[in-house]
Formats: structure tokens, C-alpha cells, sequence
């Protein structure tokens, strides 16, 4: 065949000189495509679109994702779980140690570059070890990356490689913690990756699973993001999860409090200062997120009366179910958290109250920072 072959999704020339130009295709994918094996190409860029937004989500009781699990137990296989540091515990998926059997288990946890730049690493980490381990999952490494803006990429690819000398890897996470964005970015940076991505479907299931080949014969392994009430994503709308996600590290902003004060953290969480001395408490969330101290006796009225304009977001007309509270007590220094939209650092001593929308992601854990 002498024919220039096309990409059908971008129409580019296949080549396979020069990843950064367009219509690129590893070699041996070319070759295949040339020899009339394959139909319907697409350059690597186009596949990638395509099926980074194809792959669908899928709820964590669908059978075909729970077959797809079990058949884990039955396999060698490294089981990395991708969570967002953000929504850690929301993240995490507990039921995997129902599936991980006697394989290796890893966390990756992403979006690292959100966390302040003084921010301890190993404190970091020694919290989700002890959190998995709370829920039952032993994980033999952490790794704190960020898809996003590569960071702490080379280490965990080092470590992929040699794990996929003897067996597949396969990434599992809820949705929106970035796993499209790691695996994306394991393909640009691995070397050895062999052949153009292909998607295929779990044996007898309707549910698809992205199989990246290396070029050792093993596979990383993409399967469906799962989506969870538990996760603020999954209820806020695209332009208010816009702005709760930052881009950049987060700048804290410090409240000198007494009992009796009340900050929101937009509409999407409050806190109320109940026992203590006069003291003050950062937060930490994106700058999208408007905060604003009031007094705790008149909170309900305000948030009432500016949820959706003064407190954004949700922006304008309020979606989200009603806010619920948690009481707690600081025995140390602690982070109280609001998953998916940040945490509040708050001294030794403090009895302090925290809402979310119907209690969603909240939680303590003794201070990072
Ligand atoms: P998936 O649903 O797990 O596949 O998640 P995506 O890869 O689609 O990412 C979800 C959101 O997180 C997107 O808005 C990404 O831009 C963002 N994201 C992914 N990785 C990072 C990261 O390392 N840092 C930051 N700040 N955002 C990230």
C-alpha cells in the first residue's frame, strides 16, 4: 500500500517521525494500519480525546465493574488506586480490599502541586497510610504527584516499570480525582509504550476498559471512573466545580475568631467557633471560594438570604441539598476538613461545628501544615 493513510478523527497524515507534529502514531501502529490490519485509525493525540471522554463513569455496585474487580483476585496485577488529595477520603476506595487479594496495592496521591508549597510530605503521606489503613488497605507505596503539572512523575513511572516486567497494572479511582490526566501523562512520558491504545471490553461485561500495551508484552489498564454521591463533583454543576478546583497552590486565609463566629467557605460549608479562646483559624480552599466571617447566631439567616450571590458558589439559584453540621473537638492542632472544597486549620482545644451540604465530605485530621 503506498497511499498516505489519514486519521479519521483530525484527518492529519499518519506519520510516525515526530510525536509533537500532528497525525502521530507509534511505529508499529503505523505498520498495522499500512498493512490493512487495522481500519479506522486515529493519531495518538486524537485517541486519547477520544476516549478520555468516552470512557464512562461507571456507580461502584455496577456488576460489570464489580466482575471486572473480582477478576483482579484471580490475576497478578498491581492495583493502583489514584485519589485526590483534596477529597482523599471520598477518594479512597475502601472496598478494593475485598478484590486486591494477595496483589500489590499502591496509592497515588494527586494534585499535590494544590497543597502550600511548606507543606510536609511525609506528614502528608503518614495521613493517607493511616487512613487506608482504618478502612482496611494496606498500601505498599504513596506517591504524592500531580498529573496536571507533572510533578513527582518520574519516580512513580520507575516504579510502574518495573512493576509491569511481571504483571498488568491496573488504575482504578472515583471520578474527577485525575486519573484521565495521569494516565495521560504516563503515555507521554513512558518511553516504551508500544502501540496505539486500545479500548477493549472486560470479557462478557458491557463494560469498556482502556489497555495501553507495553512494549514487555504486560498492559496498563484504565477502567471507568466511579461516581459517588459522597463526592461534592458529582453534585455540583460544571461551572461551580470550575471554580472550586484551583489551579494554583492554595493561598490560606487566616480569621482571628472568637466563640461565638462563624465562617462560610461560600455556600458550600460553614464553620462554627463554639468553645475557646480568642484565636485564629486559616482556611485553605480556592480563591474562587468566597469566604465570609458573620456571627454564628445570625448565620442561618445570612446564608438564607446570600447563598448563591454573596456566598458563591453554588452561583445563583441554590442546587445543592441543605447544609449539615458535625461537632468537633480539637485534641491537637487539626484540619478540618470539607472535602472537595478545601480544610480549615484550627488550634488545640477548640470546639468548633462544620456543615457541608448534607454532611458531604467532612472529616478531621491532625494538621499538615
Ligand atoms: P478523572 O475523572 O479521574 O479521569 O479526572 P480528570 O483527569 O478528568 O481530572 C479531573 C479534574 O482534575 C480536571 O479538572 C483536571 O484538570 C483536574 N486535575 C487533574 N490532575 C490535576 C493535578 O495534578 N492538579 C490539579 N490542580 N488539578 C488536576
Amino acid at each position: 500500500m503506498d497511499d498516505e493513510i489519514i486519521c479519521i478523527g483530525c484527518g492529519a497524515v499518519l506519520q510516525s517521525d515526530d510525536p509533537k507534529k500532528a497525525g502521530y502514531l507509534p511505529a508499529a501502529a503505523l505498520k498495522k494500519a499500512e498493512a490493512g490490519e487495522t481500519d479506522n485509525v486515529y493519531c495518538q493525540r486524537c485517541f486519547r480525546l477520544r476516549h478520555y471522554n468516552e470512557i464512562m463513569p461507571v456507580d461502584l455496585n455496577n456488576d460489570d465493574f464489580l466482575a471486572l474487580l473480582n477478576s483482579l483476585a484471580t490475576k497478578k496485577a498491581l492495583v493502583v488506586n489514584v485519589v485526590d488529595l483534596f477529597d482523599f477520603s471520598n477518594s479512597l476506595l475502601a472496598s478494593l480490599k475485598r478484590f486486591v487479594g494477595d496483589n500489590e496495592f499502591i496509592l497515588v496521591g494527586n494534585k499535590f502541586d494544590l497543597f502550600p508549597l511548606n507543606s510536609r510530605q511525609s506528614r502528608i503521606k503518614d495521613w493517607m497510610r493511616q487512613e487506608a489503613n482504618r478502612m482496611g488497605l494496606y498500601p505498599s507505596k504513596i506517591f504524592l504527584i500531580s498529573a496536571a503539572r507533572q510533578k513527582n512523575l518520574d519516580e512513580l513511572i520507575e516504579y510502574l516499570d518495573q512493576a509491569s516486567q511481571d504483571r498488568d497494572i491496573y488504575f482504578v479511582g472515583m471520578t474527577n480525582v485525575g486519573k484521565s490526566t495521569l494516565i495521560n501523562a504516563i503515555i507521554d512520558k513512558m518511553g516504551d509504550i508500544k502501540d496505539v491504545i486500545t479500548t477493549s471490553r472486560f470479557p462478557g461485561t458491557t463494560l469498556d476498559r482502556i489497555e495501553i500495551p507495553l512494549e514487555n508484552g504486560h498492559h496498563l489498564i484504565d477502567t471507568p471512573g466511579i461516581m459517588s454521591t459522597n463526592q461534592l463533583a458529582t453534585r455540583l454543576n460544571a461551572a461551580d466545580l470550575e471554580v472550586v478546583s484551583p489551579k494554583k497552590p492554595i493561598k490560606p486565609a487566616t480569621f482571628q475568631l472568637l466563640p461565638g463566629n462563624t465562617i462560610f467557605l461560600g455556600g458550600l460549608g460553614r464553620i462554627d467557633y463554639l468553645k475557646g479562646q480568642s484565636t485564629s483559624f486559616t482556611v485553605y480552599a480556592a480563591r474562587g471560594v468566597k469566604l465570609h466571617r458573620t456571627k454564628t447566631a445570625n448565620a442561618d439567616d445570612f446564608y438564607q438570604k446570600h447563598v448563591g450571590e454573596l456566598l458563591t458558589p453554588p452561583t445563583g439559584e441554590n442546587y445543592l441539598p441543605a447544609l449539615k453540621g458535625q461537632e468537633y473537638h480539637t485534641d491537637y492542632k487539626s484540619d478540618l476538613l470539607f472535602g472537595g472544597v478545601g480544610f480549615v486549620t484550627v488550634p488545640k482545644d477548640c470546639v468548633v461545628k462544620t456543615y457541608t451540604p448534607d454532611k458531604i465530605g467532612l472529616g478531621i485530621r491532625r494538621a499538615l501544615i
